[in-house]
This record gives C-alpha cells, structure tokens and sequence, in this order.
C-alpha cells in the first residue's frame, strides 16, 4: 500500500443539507489507518465506493459493517453512506486520495487471483494519469483506457483524451458532453407572491441551452434575473474541443427526437474526428433514443472497440443484449 497520506477538514452533512456540526472536523487518509474521520477510523477495506459532487463526498461503505457510534449518527438513513462536505477546495484531492488506496487494494486482490492460477506474469496495471488510482488493464487491449475512478480517458501512454477533463457523461441527460457549474434562477408569480429559486447544477450544454431558452424571456420579465441567464449564455460560448463544435446542437436535435439533423451534425463531427469515443456514444445514444436499436448498437460497439472498459457504453448495451435475449426467447 502506498505511504501517501492527506490531512483535510470538513462537516458531516445530514439529508437536509444541513452541516454537522458547525465547526469544521479534522480528517485524514493514509495507508495505515485508511480513512480518519474525527478519531475514528475506517480501514479502506471497509470502502465500496467515493462519489464527488462538487465540493461533496459520498463514502459508500460496505453494508452491516461494525462503526464506531459517533459515525453510526452521520450514516445516512437506510443506507450505509457517510456524507461530508470536504472544506479549503480539497475535494477533489481526498477522492483521489481514497481511491488511491482503494484501487491498490483492487489491484493486488485482482493480482493475488492470477498469481493463485500461475499467470502473474499476465497481470497489468497502468496509472491514471489525472486521479493516480491503479487501474486493471491486464484484460484491456484497446487504445484507450476508462478510469473508473475519476472518469477521464487516456491512452496506453497515459496521454488524457484531448479536452476530456471538461467533458463527461451529463448527470441530466445522459449524453457526453462538456459539464460545467450552470446557475438556474427561476422568477415567478405564485398566491400573488413574487418567488425565486436558484439552483447550481453542474450540466451539460445541451441541457444548459434548454433552460436558457425556456427561461430567457421568463427571467426578462423579472430583470433581476437577466444576468444569471446571460452568465448562462457566456458559459456557453466558452470555446471546448474544436472537433466537437456542433455536439450542444447535435445532442439537443437528438433530444427532441429530430434524428435527420442531429444525423447531418454527428456525421459532420465524424469527418474531423471518426475514433472520437464520446461522439461515437452519443451516436449511439441519439440512434437509441430514437427507435434504430440496431444501428446503436453498431456505435457502441465501435466505443468498446476503442475503449474496452468504457463503463457507460458497456452498461448499455448489456442492457440490449439482455433485452435482445429476453425478446428472442418469448
Ligand atoms: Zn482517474
Ligand atoms: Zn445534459
């Protein structure tokens, strides 16, 4: 295991939202006691997964497990997930951290399984070159590897895929796209009560562009909401990847079910840039969506074949393939 460690604070956070307590609680990661939240500790073992929103951690443990009582207080109710808000901007660092450690454990309980059939000589890993977490690639003969851990591609010589760290699988619609941290302020009528909400959602641009131009004119009428929309619209035109200028648009017309334009836009894309893996998924996905199961399943095929562990292509079509199964035994 590595000897890395990490020093950081933060709150619990219960299902309202709410901090706990109000002041901030020493953590830390090592390699010896796994993680330490106040003076408890978890061994990494106990880990199952780490998702990061933001500046948000979820620790999903493995269930029935034996905590200490002042972190039994904090485990979410009816899950077994501990939710901390990570302070001084360190988020990102402590998911790294923790899986880290979590993916050496994988590596060397998936290593102990060669070596125990006489093959540890056909064991590999490679490092991810954005998170640093130990990944698997003793089963990966593509060009381009998934890290299950942070979500970015990079290749056999861990080069990222170009722009790939602002690009990702959108949380709303589900197509690859660039995310970014979009306000949401809604202005309305309501019991003849002026009301507000303002959101943050980290979106896509397709889905960042559906909202603007529902809301533009809404927001028009209540001025004060005009800059956020404008913000919106600036975030939009912030340039990303070159290749893939038409995918908000492309994406959007898939969305509304307008397959003949969206087709002209990806196959536009597919000139300049035909091994994208994220234009190929979305491709797939808009075929989909749009009632041409067999052609999906073409593009998808096409991702795996450059990506093998690519996780969101994989989840959908063992999806069809089951479905496809069910439907030729009925
Ligand atoms: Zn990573
Ligand atoms: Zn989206």
């Amino acid at each position: 295991m590595p000897s890395s460690y990490l020093n950081f604070r933060f709150h619990f956070i219960d299902l309202a939202g709410r901090a706990k307590p109000l002041f901030l609680l020493n953590g830390r990661i090592d390699g010896e006691s796994g993680l330490r939240l106040t003076e408890h500790s978890i061994p990494i073992e106990d880990i199952k997964q780490v998702y990061k929103y933001q500046d948000l951690i979820a620790i999903i443990l493995k269930p029935y497990l034996a905590l200490p009582k002042k972190l039994v207080e904090n485990v979410l109710p009816e899950t077994s997930a501990l939710l901390i808000k990570v302070a001084d901007g360190f988020a990102f660092n402590v998911k790294s951290a923790i899986d880290q450690h979590l993916s050496r454990l994988h590596a060397a309980q998936a290593k102990a399984k060669w070596e125990a059939e006489g093959k540890a000589s056909l064991f590999r890993t490679i490092s991810c070159p954005v998170c640093e977490a130990i990944i698997d690639i003793t089963a990966i003969c593509s060009e381009w590897i998934y890290c299950c851990y942070c979500e970015n591609i990079f290749n056999q010589y861990q080069q990222l895929l170009p722009k790939s760290e602002q690009y990702n699988i959108c949380p709303r619609c589900q197509y690859y796209g660039r995310l970014q941290v979009y306000p949401e302020v809604k202005f309305f009528f309501w019991n003849r009560r002026f009301i507000s909400s303002f959101e943050e959602n980290y979106i896509c641009d397709t889905c960042a562009m559906r909202f603007y131009k529902e809301n533009i004119w809404k927001n028009a009428i209540f001025l004060v909401g005009l800059p956020f929309s404008w913000y919106s619209k600036y975030l939009l035109t912030k340039e990303g990847d070159p290749t893939l200028t038409e995918m908000a648009q492309a994406n959007r017309l898939a969305q509304e079910g307008n397959m003949k334009e969206a087709d002209v836009l990806y196959s536009t894309m597919m000139l300049r840039n035909e091994r994208h893996i994220g234009l190929l998924y979305n491709y797939g996905l808009a075929w989909l969506q749009n009632d041409e199961p067999k052609k999906a399943f073409q593009y998808f095929s096409s991702v795996i074949e450059l990506c093998n562990n690519y996780r969101p292509a994989r989840q959908i079509l063992e999806i069809y393939k089951k479905t496809t199964i069910e439907k030729t035994h009925l």
